[in-house]
């Protein structure tokens, strides 16, 4: 491609809504164009980009036996709602773009599309002879994302893998899981990325499956928790590890003492000259569930300890039935106004007890009348410990479980693991943290959906069951610019040989030099031939501007016809090192042809 003939168009400023550099140099060198919040229209060096990225995909996906389809994005309300996803999906996360067609039937566009391939196995698969059986479609994917930002990364519209595969059982299934693991891992590799794949939270669906691939990159929304020997990696949403051993406590008898403004941990431990890991924390959460039910949660955590917000939601799904739910909606800290809305008179916070009384909950048809107690693993087995009078300006010392206060009956593991703590496979290594970006999502779903909405099969002994399913996914446009946050420099991006959108790039200093212009071109036809992809910079611009815009596209090699010609000779700068190096014009084509084949390799 003559760049003279494209829509080249960089910029020498950073574009002002843009705040990560990946983000700033896609804009500025002209791959990518924003038509409003989260919306991109991927321009033409972008979408070379995206589509070598999907190539690697396909191939990856390919060599496992899965076969390509394209699924509608146009969805029925209906299968959601056989799902009974559709609530979740339109209301409580909100996530997905929803409205009526012209005779008033709910459509969406889709956000994913278990329930669309879950439709077609239910018609199509009959017989345990047609399993294992797997499908992927490379698309575009609709999401409301309550923060769209990043450019790609996170995006409204955005171009998804997403994969799907059908087992009689549990054993099939996850021979694909893993091998979904190595095809993963394949394709992060030969896109030239660093990453890490990690264990993650699949859920409430629980079952023993769910990795993600994690670019590792400072600007990464994702934290990553693992240890040095490489035993252990998790997304922090998952992470386990063994807590600090908790100091004996100071106190001996029980008694409430005046503790004034130490609502507070660090406060509390200051006035009492106490250790965190002799307090027993009370968390007020408000969950609200799928039919409308608020419960107020209160969870007891070992002072020193976090709630994970994730850990603990699961947990409140699995006691929706308690509640008559399926599922939970929303939960948060309440702050003062929402509090309002259900508390009978003002709370002691700061100040809260494991067994605050239920009456500060004001009775309501929407509310659950009672506080649902919980208490964390670390809380459990803390003698002569401090924690709250219910009073604003007091605590208790020297507290009990079984004493003066009942433990909650149940008990939960909803610490968060941090960076420093003691892994749980071997004590003496501590976990480290990194920040990644997660490009890829591989799960085993089991009987989820095919339960939900009938899908079954005849086995061999003639028996209705229930298909098994997976679903792997991976953000092409997300891991594209993901792509770009690993590799940049002061100059611009530094494309990874496998997904640079040219390999080469000939920059004429001078086109109105004949001879310049005339091995330029012999050059720019050679290298197309031997099947290295070549731009031919023949626009009439300056050199200084020409070199710069090179750098800043990121292509991996620039050719310049400049001085040497003399010699017979051409400049060639490698990219990422900025080495240069004087080849003859006669052996340019087979040594660049050789570079981009090893580093492809
Ligand atoms: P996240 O936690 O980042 O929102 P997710 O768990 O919603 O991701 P999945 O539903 O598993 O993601 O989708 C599969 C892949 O699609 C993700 O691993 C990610 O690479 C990509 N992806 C998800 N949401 C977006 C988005 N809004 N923009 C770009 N890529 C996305
Ligand atoms: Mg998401």
């Amino acid at each position: 491609m003559r760049l003279s003939n494209m829509l080249f168009v960089t910029l020498r400023e950073d574009p002002a809504e843009a705040e990560i550099p990946s983000h700033k140099l896609l804009v500025r060198a002209g791959y990518i164009r924003r038509i409003g919040s989260g919306i991109y229209a991927y321009l033409p060096l972008m979408w070379r980009v995206l589509q070598k990225v999907s190539q690697i995909v396909r191939e990856e996906m390919n060599a496992t036996g899965a076969q390509e389809c394209l699924l509608p994005q146009l969805q029925p309300s209906e299968l959601w709602k056989e799902s009974g996803r559709w609530d979740t999906y339109t209301k409580a996360e909100g996530i997905m773009f929803a409205f009526q067609d012209r005779q008033e039937r709910e459509v969406a566009l889709g956000p994913t599309h278990e329930e669309v391939i879950t439709t077609i196995a239910r018609d199509m698969i009959r017989s345990y002879r047609q399993l294992p059986l797997h499908l992927y479609q490379i698309q575009t994917k609709f999401r409301d994302e309550i923060r769209p930002r990043f450019g790609l990364m996170r995006g409204r519209e955005f171009i998804m893998k997403d994969g799907y595969s059908f087992h009689t059982d549990e054993e099939s299934l996850k021979q694909t899981y893993q091998d979904m693991y190595q095809a993963y891992s394949n394709m992060l590799r030969r896109a030239g990325l660093k990453f890490r794949p990690v264990e993650a939270d699949s859920g409430a669906i629980g079952g023993s499956g769910s990795t993600e691939f994690m670019i590792l990159a400072d600007a990464g929304e994702d934290e990553v928790l693992y240890t040095e020997d490489g035993k252990y990696s998790a997304n922090v949403e998952k992470a386990v590890s063994l807590p600090a051993d908790a100091e004996p406590s100071s106190f001996t008898t029980y008694e409430k003492r005046e503790t004034p403004n130490t609502s507070t941990i660090d406060s509390l431990c200051e006035f009492l000259k106490c250790s965190p890991t002799q307090i027993v924390k009370n968390v007020l959460y408000q969950a609200i569930y799928d039919n409308g039910m608020t419960v107020l949660v209160l969870v007891s955590t070992r002072g020193d300890q976090d709630v994970n917000e994730v850990k603990l939601n699961n947990e409140l799904v699995k006691l929706a039935e308690q509640y008559k739910a399926k599922t939970i909606l929303s939960l948060t800290v309440p702050d003062a106004a929402t509090q309002e809305k259900w508390a009978s008179q003002p709370l002691p916070l700061g100040y809260i007890a494991p067994d605050i009384a239920d009456d500060y909950i004001t009775s309501a048809q929407d509310v659950s009348p009672k506080f649902l107690r919980l208490v964390d693993q670390t809380a459990v087995d803390l003698k002569n410990f401090v924690t709250g009078a219910n009073e604003s300006g007091y605590h208790v010392v020297g507290a009990n479980w079984g004493e003066q206060f009942q433990l909650p009956k149940v008990v939960v593991d909803v610490r968060k693991a941090k960076k420093g703590d003691r892994a749980v496979h071997n004590p003496s290594q501590t976990l480290q943290s990194a920040r990644g970006i997660e490009a890829g999502h591989i799960f085993q779903l089991g009987t989820k959906y095919s339960k939900a909405m009938g899908a079954t099969y005849t086995s061999e002994s003639g028996e209705d069951l229930p298909l098994y399913m997976g679903c792997y996914g991976v953000g092409v446009s997300r891991l594209a610019q993901a792509a770009v946050e690993q590799s940049y420099d002061k100059d611009g991006i530094i494309w990874p040989v496998a997904i640079a959108p040219y390999h080469a790039i000939i920059t004429v200093p001078n086109v109105s030099d004949a001879e310049q212009m005339d091995v330029a071109q012999k050059l720019y036809t050679e290298l197309n031939q031997a099947g290295v992809e070549t731009l031919l910079d023949d626009r009439n611009e300056r050199a200084g501007v020409k070199f710069k815009d090179a750098d800043l596209i990121g292509i991996p090699y620039r050719i310049v016809t400049g001085r040497s010609l003399k010699e017979g000779k051409v400049e060639v700068v490698e990219r990422a090192t900025h080495k240069s190096q004087e080849l003859t014009i006669s052996e340019v084509s087979q040594t660049i042809k050789e570079w981009v084949e090893s580093a492809m390799s």
